[in-house]
């Protein structure tokens, strides 16, 4: 369907997390297609080369023939069931060949269309994992830094962001514990002594019997918080906790799954798991919505039992969709025999060697994250003349669009860069050679 479209068309999608009136003033941005190189074509037939992978969950790259060739099938051969009503063998294909990857520590899998939905799920399964148990435990602690989606469960977990008072929320058994991040504790100059009190923070309140703690949650890279990647210790020593104070962990993988920090899951690095996995974005490569929450045998076997009172009330239409699974088993296969984590570590390693001799300006604060997860993070003070009410995040994306590479600001001093984990050395040469001009651009105008 090949349609002509107006500017103000726009208006008739409403945009994440945007203020709409400025998004389609400054920023609009109309894509129409996708190609094998990782170029998007806009509505106007401009390329622009797609360097955060969508939004960190195209990590195969677009169009890929595989995936694309086992949607297909699929589609000709169930093209929808629902979990209301049956299993389907693509969802437990893909279950089988998901609990073997992460070598048999989960037993089974709650399948989400998103995100957000995982978080809701394992939000709801540690609550009534400790009901089942007959034991009041609610509380669920979260991180300071931490994003884990936008539906009201996931914001009860999120930190800062939100304007909770604007959606009626209330903070009622949801705790926020420090991370040991230097940029936001600066007061602390030692990193032993940070990651310590941000240990013993979180210890007062599992040992607090008002707080009735029974769950945490962490991601081992904080996208949202410029790729802060959670100290091995502080990991360490939360897991501790956890298992000493009897709290369930829930590990956060939507955005470190599926390779994009050089292992298939960031668990692997730390050798931390959880007792609940959350995942989505590069499960299908995106190219099918698509989440889910694995759980441990202990945790499944709560819900099991004669009695329906013990059975988790919870559910999505389209959740374990067959043809997401099939998708996303194409790409666990792709994943596992082209041994793209590794090569994704080392493309990783790279592009961020790179990228550190940005630092040589000096309004560029830190280079961090893992993989092909990265972040710049530039001097959030500075104003560029003209565009004051800009933060210079925005600035250097809308450059960059027009230089034809799309990264994505997640704040106004942070600039995300996360390319496709097949990513060559040239793209990530070309990704930075166009913000080395931008910053050269910013240094003039600022005389900086
Ligand atoms: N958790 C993490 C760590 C994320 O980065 C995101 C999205 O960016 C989510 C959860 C929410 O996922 P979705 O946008 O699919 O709901």
């Amino acid at each position: 369907m090949e349609t002509k479209h107006v500017k103000k068309d726009g208006e008739h999608v409403w945009n994440a997390f945007k203020q709409m009136k400025s998004y389609m003033e400054k920023s609009y941005l109309l894509l129409d297609q996708a190609t094998p190189e990782n170029y998007f074509v806009t509505a106007n037939r401009r390329q622009v080369y797609d360097g955060v992978s969508t939004l960190l969950n195209s990590n195969l790259g677009h169009k890929h023939p595989r995936i694309q060739q086992a949607i297909l099938e699929q589609l000709q051969r169930l093209d929808t069931a629902s979990m209301f009503v049956s299993t389907n063998t693509a969802a437990l294909n893909y279950a089988k060949q998901l609990l073997k990857a992460t070598e048999d520590r989960y037993y089974s899998i709650f399948y989400t269309n998103s995100g957000s939905e995982a978080c809701d799920t394992a939000i709801k399964i540690a609550r009534k994992y400790w009901k089942n148990r007959g034991e009041n435990r609610p509380g669920i602690i979260s991180l300071e830094g931490s994003y884990h989606g936008s539906s009201i469960g996931a914001m009860m977990v999120a930190y800062g962001g939100y304007a909770m008072d604007d959606y009626a929320l209330k903070h009622d058994y949801f705790y926020q514990i420090p991370v040991p991040d230097p940029l936001l504790h600066p007061e602390f100059g030692d990193e032993t002594a940070l990651v310590q009190h941000c240990l013993n923070v979180a210890q007062t309140l599992m040992r607090d019997d008002q707080a009735c703690v029974g769950a945490l949650i962490i991601e081992q890279v904080q996208l949202s918080n410029a790729a802060f990647a959670l100290p091995q210790e502080f990991v360490i020593g939360l897991e501790k906790l956890c298992r000493a104070n009897g709290v369930l962990l829930i590990v956060d993988e939507v955005a470190t799954g599926f390779g994009r920090t050089g292992s298939l899951f960031g668990s692997e690095q730390i050798g931390v798991w959880g007792d609940l996995m959350m995942f989505a974005k590069g499960v299908t490569s995106g190219y099918i919505p698509m989440g889910g929450v694995l759980s441990t045998k202990d945790v499944f076997m709560t819900f099991w039992a004669d009695n329906p009172e013990s059975a988790l009330e919870h559910g999505f239409t389209t959740g374990g969709h067959p043809v997401a699974c099939a998708a996303a088993s194409a790409c666990l296969e792709l994943l596992q025999t082209e041994q793209i984590c590794a090569i994704a570590a080392q493309t990783g390693a790279y592009l961020r060697e790179q990228l550190q001799a940005l630092k040589a300006f000096s309004f560029v604060r830190e280079v961090r994250g893992k993989g092909l997860m990265l972040a710049l993070i530039l001097d959030e003070t500075i104003k560029i003349p003209g565009m004051e009410q800009w933060g210079v995040a925005n600035i250097v994306s809308r450059f960059l669009v027009n230089k034809g590479i799309l990264l994505y600001p997640d704040s106004d001093s942070t600039i995300i860069i996360a390319p496709a984990l097949n990513v060559g050395k040239s793209e990530c040469d070309m990704i930075c050679a166009a913000l080395r001009d931008c910053l050269e651009k910013i240094a003039l105008l600022t005389e900086r």
